[in-house]
Order: structure tokens, then C-alpha cells, then sequence
């Protein structure tokens, strides 16, 4: 387990994506192609003009995203930065992801990483086997963090659900606040 993360800065270059208002990948960092290949995702060498809805299979992780991107596109907040674990069977990585409202409904993502450390086989087992199922509302988009719910500004950036090294499921459930 990694110490407080608030303690770090970046140690590398960050890379950087830029999607447009419907959620189009028009722009990379230079270094994006080197970053996809280390953090286990050759298959995300070549993102530019695909939709950022091809690279996220999982429904769990898509409902979060279309939270995400509806908070920073059309809430109060035009920013968030929160910190998360990317960790493969050979390095642990935590990172810093900001995601900023640009003009015309684009969004800049900008990843920093903040430390990287070997991993073990032993670690990365339990990693993946360490699932922590989160519940999110479809309707209200908000999350239930030890049995609050929460909008998604509170729960990455306030409460830093991603810092610790779980592997996340997120679930579609009702909130049962009448909308
Ligand atoms: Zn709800």
C-alpha cells in the first residue's frame, strides 16, 4: 500500500487526450503511444478519431465514465483531479488523472504518474481478486460509498475511491430518490 498520495508530484512527462463533444478521441500527447504500451493496453496505440466507448467494454466502467463526463461537461465544477491505481502483472502504477471542461463540450484528460513500483505475481493475484463492488444510480448518477450516496466529484476527488489498489466493479443499481 502505497502512503499518502497528496505527497507526490509527477515524475514523468504526463500524456495527455483530448475527446470533443461527442466523445471522439481528435487528439494525443506525443508520448501517448509509449504510455499505452506500459501500462498493458497495446491494443490502445491507436485511439485518434475512434470513440472513447470502443476502449471501455466493461458496463460498470462506462456508467462511471458517462457520470464522469456529465458532472465535468454540465455541472458546477469544470474540473476534477483524483487519483487511481493502473496496475499490471509486472508494475504497480498510481496516477493522477485531471479531467478539464474545454470549450464547444471537449474534455482534456491529462494522466500523471505519480510512482510506479514492481509487482509480484503474489500482489497482482490479489489485486485482481480483491474486487470492491461500488453501486451507481443510472438515473441520478451518483455512487454509494459505505452506504452514502454521492455525486462522482465526491467520491473520486473528496473521498479518493480509486487510490487504493481494489479492483473495481461498478454496478447499475437504484438509488430509489424519486428524480
Ligand atoms: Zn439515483
Amino acid at each position: 500500500m502505497y502512503p499518502n498520495t497528496s505527497d507526490y508530484t509527477a515524475v514523468n512527462k504526463p500524456t495527455y487526450f483530448l475527446i470533443d463533444a461527442d466523445d471522439k478521441i481528435i487528439e494525443t500527447s506525443n508520448n501517448w503511444k509509449k504510455f499505452a504500451v506500459a501500462n498493458d493496453g497495446e491494443h490502445l496505440t491507436d485511439v485518434l478519431d475512434t470513440k472513447i466507448w470502443q476502449h471501455l467494454c466493461d458496463p460498470g466502467m462506462r456508467l462511471l465514465y458517462t457520470a464522469l463526463f456529465q458532472e465535468i461537461r454540465f455541472g458546477p465544477e469544470h474540473s476534477i483531479s483524483f487519483v487511481y491505481h493502473c496496475d499490471g502483472p509486472n508494475t504497480q502504477r498510481l496516477y493522477r488523472m485531471l479531467v478539464e471542461r474545454q470549450s464547444a463540450g471537449q474534455l482534456l484528460f491529462t494522466n500523471f504518474l505519480l510512482k510506479s513500483a514492481p509487482n509480484t505475481q503474489a500482489l497482482y493475484q490479489r489485486y485482481l481478486s480483491s474486487h470492491r463492488r461500488i453501486k451507481v444510480c443510472p438515473h441520478c448518477m451518483r455512487l454509494k460509498i459505505d452506504g452514502e450516496w454521492m455525486n462522482i466529484i465526491e467520491a473520486l476527488a473528496g473521498v479518493e475511491i480509486m487510490k487504493d489498489n481494489y479492483f473495481f466493479i461498478f454496478e447499475s443499481s437504484n438509488c430509489g430518490q424519486a428524480q
